[in-house]
């Protein structure tokens, strides 16, 4: 795949990029080594600083930087501007709560140990690498970077080759907010040369978000060379709506949940189970909104969804929902790709879905919503666990006891009752199943790439 900014909404080649040869690329990993060094000797007090300052940079560019992700990737731009200022947000997140996060854990009691102190004491392991997809081109390479660098690790960024500009800007956003030259640096890398980069031994973990089969061969080599990863991967979360719940609000939120950044989250609900007592009448609200979003121009102030990242990614789409209406689904809304240029599709319902439609079971990266009727929540439970996936989950219902049933019971990574799942610097993000393992955001997060040095002294 070549490394180049192709305009989704056009299919025209704005700009192509020259990959970094090999010697490009060992410059920038010994610089990356050099500068773990560095930070060695630096405060948390100072990251903290330089921090705030690329949060400062990054408000200010604002504009400019939210234009850029929707040249390359489509998603409108009022999205594209919250997702630069959530940017800004995750790095004063750790720019301020960094420190006390990684405070020495003291034992209370040393004498259990024969001790006359002991404690556990949070240390940088060095260079990380960052493998990262286009879909949020700066806020998922930034909620790995702020923790990492408040840590005192150094990063490399191999961005999604669909992005390179937003990897361009990356590369030295930190190094302008003060942090030593070549703490955080881009590689313009295919995915081919990520093996070589894993295996150098300056390089001490790796952190990929993006699909399973990349996770698989990631997280393989990582553990050829011993070496720690974190996967972030696909995900087909259910929307379970119950009899009690606010059917307007439901539904209304089913839409955004499904058709935010034009329906490529990896967090996004794909799957609606709703309890028979309430499903003709969110079925029809929730087809009728998802049928009068706007779809068209990212640019375009009105418009709701924008056309998907990629060609291929668009053809996936497409023959997931012929497959599914081949072998009976109802299409409620949508069903097809929008004729002329760009690629775009229409924001789709189906149903009467059965279990040999690939739908099912396979993540659906578009605007296609899967809507289910269930006769009780046993089924709403069984039906939401019956995928290889368990990133997040979002459950409609004002009843304590279901709260608690599927609080309980979902496989996920996450439960948002009545509301839909969105990451915040506060709270843990991760998935379980193939969804993947480790945790990103919150304290969890930056606890990742530590060495947790056990101290005793008699
Ligand atoms: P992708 O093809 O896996 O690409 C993601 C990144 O991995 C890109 O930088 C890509 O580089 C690289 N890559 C691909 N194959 C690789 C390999 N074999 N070895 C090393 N690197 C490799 O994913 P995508 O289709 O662009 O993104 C969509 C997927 O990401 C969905 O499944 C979505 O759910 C998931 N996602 C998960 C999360 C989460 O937090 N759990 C967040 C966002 C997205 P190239 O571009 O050069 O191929």
């Amino acid at each position: 795949m070549s490394i180049a900014t192709i305009n989704p909404a056009t299919g025209e080649t704005v700009k192509e990029f020259e990959p970094h040869d090999a010697a490009e690329v060992e410059r920038r990993i010994q610089a990356a080594d050099d500068a773990y060094r560095a930070l060695a000797s630096t405060t948390f007090a100072q990251r903290a600083e330089w921090m705030r300052k690329a949060a400062d940079i990054v408000e200010a560019e604002a504009d400019e930087t939210a234009a850029l992700l929707t040249l390359e990737m489509g998603k409108t731009l009022a999205q594209a501007k919250a997702e630069v200022l959530k940017c800004a947000k995750g790095l004063r997140f750790y720019a301020d709560n960094a420190e006390a996060i990684l405070a020495d854990e003291p034992l209370e009691d040393p004498s259990k140990v024969n001790a006359s102190k002991a404690y556990a004491r949070y240390q940088p392991i060095g260079v990380v690498l960052a493998v990262m997809p286009w879909n949020y081109p700066l806020w998922q390479v930034i909620r790995f970077a702020a923790p990492a660098l408040m840590a005192g690790n150094t990063g490399l960024l191999k961005h999604a080759s669909n992005v390179p500009q937003a990897a361009l800007y990356l590369d030295d956003l930190f190094e302008r907010a003060g942090f030593p030259a070549g703490a955080f640096h881009t590689l313009l890398i295919g995915s081919r040369e990520v093996k070589a980069v894993i295996e150098d031994r300056r390089v001490r973990a790796v952190t990929l978000t993006g699909s399973e089969p990349a996770g698989r061969s990631v997280a393989s080599i990582a553990g050829g060379v011993v070496k720690k990863a974190v996967l972030e991967l696909g995900g087909s979360d259910p929307f379970i709506v119950m009899p009690s719940a606010d059917l307007d609000a439901a539904a209304a939120t089913a839409v955004t949940a499904r058709s935010i950044n034009n329906g490529q989250s990896c967090i996004a609900a794909k799957r609606f189970l709703v309890h028979a007592d309430v499903y003709d009448a969110f079925a029809k609200l929730f087809a009728e909104k998802m049928a009068a979003l706007k779809v068209g121009d990212p640019a375009d102030p009105a418009t709701e969804v924008g056309p998907l990242a990629t060609e291929s990614g668009r053809s996936d789409v497409a023959e997931l929902v012929d497959d599914a209406i081949a072998k009976g689904a109802t299409v409620l809304a949508g069903g097809k790709a929008v004729d002329g240029p760009g690629w775009f599709y229409e924001p789709t319902v189906l149903t009467d879905l059965t279990d040999d439609m690939r739908i099912v079971l396979e993540e659906t990266f578009g605007p296609v919503a899967s809507l289910y009727k269930v006769a009780d929540r046993d089924e709403a439970l069984r039906i939401a666990n019956q995928t290889t996936f368990g990133l997040s989950s979002a459950v409609w219902t004002t009843d304590p006891d279901d709260e608690r049933f599927f609080v309980d019971g979902i496989e996920a990574g996450a439960v948002f009752v009545n509301g839909m799942t969105i990451s915040y610097p506060e709270l843990p993000f991760g998935g379980i199943k193939d969804s993947g393992f480790g945790r990103e955001l919150a304290a969890a997060g930056i606890k990742e790439f530590m060495n947790l040095k056990t101290v005793w002294k008699a």
